[in-house]
């Protein structure tokens, strides 16, 4: 047993080596369980963990969120038939790689998966997702000791774009900052950082960073269906800036004889700002993608953190429900499709909801997909 607190730390782990994950700190919508999510292993988050058990065979039952310390047998052989029937459940699911994510009366929806990394490709792949609805590129700076340089960046955003030959990948320019902190950023102690200094604000202000990964998004762009979308946007003038930053770099690659391909622009709706005006961001993208995960920290005043509060972090409340409906009319109404690439998005309760709203696409943890799908094609709208 290993004791892990960061996103940063997380990303650096052996997976294949892992088989859960126990923290003591961190709130079921942080992203170390985003991580643990994204790479089907169960997690259990705010454990009090005792130097006791340092050593000693554990079991973690991801559904009740159990940790068990050296079960005894009637124990140990109940939790072993729950895992083999949870294996056969998903192994029935596998009859539904290949098949189309469509309603019974013919609505079809994009469904994708969200990964943190290139090796998070092979199960998007294994799970047959149609696309990659969220690349969270902020790992790449994670992973690394000094700003990746664009050849790195470039290496990573192609050969995902590649493994996914022809589907589309959707890179998420870096949101660093909140919980997701990388020493070389040099970012500061804030009282308040969810509500800091992260994502396209640094971005905008320091914009060699931003540049560089332009550069290598739209190089990569020239050898896979590539789309770039911002984090934490709150205005109109944030994505005129965005736009004219992104044109930039198109020039200077066309000065360079450097090919890059056709990349469709989009913004995450994550403050409740984009939402309220959603209508008049429409215009300037062409799509969206609805994270719910900040979406509800920020709607609620809930930080996303604070496992005090996960009781009360409810991504299902009707503030939340209606800004989806209203991003969803607002982006249709000016041409723009709209997505969803937060947690939310996997909710089996809410599929129907969503399809009902005019969702488009669904971006889910790999492990997800087949359920979403299944869910998707039992849905009879009329
Ligand atoms: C979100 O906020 O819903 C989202 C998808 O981004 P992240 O979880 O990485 O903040
Ligand atoms: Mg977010």
């Amino acid at each position: 047993m290993q004791k892990f607190t960061a996103p940063s730390e997380t990303v650096q782990m052996d997976k294949e080596k892992l088989l859960a994950f126990v923290t003591e700190h961190g709130s079921s919508n942080s992203h170390t369980a985003i991580l643990a999510k994204t790479m089907n292993i169960p997690a259990l988050i705010g454990v009090n963990i005792k130097p006791e058990w340092n050593g000693k065979f554990a079991i973690v039952d991801g559904y009740t969120g159990t940790l068990y310390i050296e079960p005894d047998e009637d124990t140990f052989n109940t939790l072993k038939k729950k895992q083999e029937e949870d294996i056969k459940a998903r192994e029935l699911l596998q009859d539904l790689k290949g098949k189309e994510d469509i309603t019974q009366d013919g609505r079809k929806i994009k469904l994708y998966a969200n990964i943190g990394g290139v090796k998070d490709v092979a199960s998007v792949l294994a799970n047959d997702a149609a696309g990659i609805g969220l690349f969270r590129s902020e790992f790449l700076y994670l992973e690394a000791d000094d700003y990746p340089s664009e050849e790195s960046q470039f290496m990573a955003y192609k050969t995902v774009a590649e493994n996914m030959a022809g589907r589309k990948v959707i890179v998420r320019t870096l949101d660093i900052g909140a919980d997701k902190q990388a020493g070389y950023f040099n970012l500061g102690h804030e009282d308040n950082p969810a509500m800091g200094y992260r994502a396209i604000r640094i971005c905008l202000e320091r914009t060699d960073i931003f540049k560089t990964q332009l550069r290598a998004l739209l190089r990569a762009s020239a050898f896979g269906n590539i789309a770039i979308m911002f984090p934490m946007v709150i205005s109109v003038n944030e994505v005129k800036q965005i736009k004219e930053i992104v044109n930039e770099v198109k020039k200077e690659l066309d000065g360079q004889e450097i090919p890059y391909g056709e990349t469709e622009l989009g913004i995450m709706i994550e403050t409740p700002a984009a939402v309220m005006i959603s209508d008049l961001l429409a215009p300037e993208v062409d799509f969206f993608s609805i994270g719910t995960n900040d979406l509800t920290q920020y709607t609620l005043a809930i930080d996303r953190q604070n496992m005090k509060l996960d009781n009360i972090y409810d991504a299902h409340h009707p503030a939340i429900l209606r800004m989806i409906q209203m991003t969803i009319e607002n982006g249709h109404k000016h041409g723009c499709w709209v997505g969803i690439c937060g947690e939310l998005g996997a909710d089996p309760g809410l599929t129907k909801t969503f399809v009902e709203m005019g969702i488009d696409e669904l971006s889910v943890s790999p492990a997800f997909v087949l359920p979403t799908r299944k869910n998707i094609r039992d849905i009879k709208l009329n």
